[in-house]
């Protein structure tokens, strides 16, 4: 599907708006004050209203489009464009696709749909052989720190620090040639992290794991005490001097991690700092769905059927 098929899909605002409206009522609708389900469609409005306590609901209330003034086309359109392809999409380029005058408001469509991406990848939780490492992303200096003298290796400020977890086993399926790796990969989550203190590790492996699984890290000592802490039912640590070895242990974390680089550097120059979560979003979501091809598509409109962003943020 291109993006022209999708015009086609959705030739104008009526039929994105109403393909919102079937989704949502068949996706479990129920009123955001008591919980009704009986809720009745007034057209004129573009909303609904609960037969129960007469609370009024507007069609795009509850959903990551609430409070945007953009067409749900666009909306629609920039999901299309976000998912359509592995490679990473900046909103420049989705905005001249959409053919907006204005920068900001895209960048905003794409950033929330990044967020929500991440809020739905994170209700996964990672289980059975997993691999964990961190890996650095370089990103901008701080302003607060563009005058400090650069620190080198872990804490520099041109460097933020991602934890990686992949899902990774021995299968009887053996992955694609190119990767010469006995393993295959399930799900993968790189989650931003600000230390390196134990706690702060532990504290994301266990919301992002259900409790069962079997960790290979290295050597690190803030990954020491999950097996005791009840994080994970085993962990097994790679002491390793050359990196090679390990390598060949945290295999996919590895790949996942170049990859990502990868993928973000052929799009950007530079990066902030604070966005690096969002673009990992992008990133994660497409890689957990790599084998559903263009029926991607539906998942960011359920995204945007189900959850409000976070994400608020101006440039100007
Ligand atoms: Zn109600």
């Amino acid at each position: 599907m291109t993006l022209l098929d999708f015009y086609r899909q959705y030739p104008d605002e009526a039929s994105c708006e109403a393909a919102l409206r079937s989704f949502r009522e068949h996706h479990g609708l129920f009123c955001s004050q008591c919980g009704g389900l009986r809720l009745s469609w007034n057209p004129s409005h573009k909303s609904w209203t609960c037969m129960d306590c007469k609370h009024e609901m507007q069609l795009r209330s509850g959903t990551v489009m609430q409070g945007s003034h953009l067409p749900v086309r666009d909306w629609f359109a920039a999901m299309f464009m976000l998912t359509a392809t592995r490679r990473a999409i900046s909103a420049k380029e989705i905005q001249r696709q959409l053919g907006r005058k204005r920068y900001q408001p895209v960048w905003e469509i794409v950033h929330k749909l990044r967020d929500v991406m991440g809020r739905r990848d994170s209700l996964y939780a990672l289980h059975g052989d997993m691999e964990v490492d961190e890996g650095f992303f370089s990103t901008e200096t701080p302003e607060d720190q563009k005058d400090c003298p650069l620190k080198r290796g872990r804490g520099s400020q041109r460097k933020t620090s991602v934890l990686v977890m992949a899902e990774s086993s021995r299968s009887a399926t053996p992955p694609a040639r190119k990767y010469s790796t006995p393993k295959t990969v399930g799900h993968i989550k790189m989650l931003v992290i600000g230390d390196f203190k134990a706690s702060t590790i532990t504290g994301k492996i266990k919301t992002g794991t259900d409790g069962n699984a079997d960790v290979t890290t290295d050597g690190f000592s803030s990954y020491a005490a999950l097996e005791k802490d009840g994080v994970t039912t085993s962990h097994h640590a790679v002491v390793a001097d050359d990196k090679k070895s390990v390598g060949k242990v945290l295999t996919w974390v590895h790949i996942a991690i170049s990859n990502a680089k990868r993928s973000i550097l052929d799009t950007y120059h530079d990066i902030k700092a604070e966005f690096l979560q969002l673009y990992l979003n992008e990133f994660c979501y497409k890689f957990n769905r790599r084998y559903l091809g263009f029926r991607l598509f539906d998942r960011p409109e359920l995204c945007a059927c189900t959850y409000r962003a976070n994400f608020k943020h101006r440039i100007y």
